[in-house]
């Protein structure tokens, strides 16, 4: 299994945090986005008040770290790996004790 870059791979800037009207510093993320069938690139433009990890859970994704993460999986692809884990055969040896 590949991953592809989504078609349009260009970096998407988010358009809601331009709506912030805080009078904190605000800087642009760049985060890599792991969806299903494809990769994806997104720009952040994130502050205090509009933190990456919120952002990010708002659209769907799990965000690999909780300050400034580089790297988000879509929440769909955990529910998978939860479902994998959960009807995993005995013989995988897997969650038994050695
Ligand atoms: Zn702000």
């Amino acid at each position: 299994m590949s991953f592809q870059w989504g078609q349009d791979a260009g970096d998407k800037v988010d358009p809601a945090p331009s709506l912030c009207t805080c009078n904190e510093k605000h800087h642009v993320l760049r985060v890599v986005c792991v969806h299903m069938e494809y990769l994806e690139c997104v720009q952040l433009v994130i502050c205090k008040r509009n933190p990456a990890a919120a952002q990010l859970v708002h659209r769907g994704l799990f965000p690999c770290a909780p300050l400034s993460p580089t790297l988000a999986v879509n929440m769909d692809i955990l529910e998978f790996a939860l479902e994998l884990f959960v009807h995993m055969g005995p013989m995988s040896g897997h969650g038994r004790p050695p």
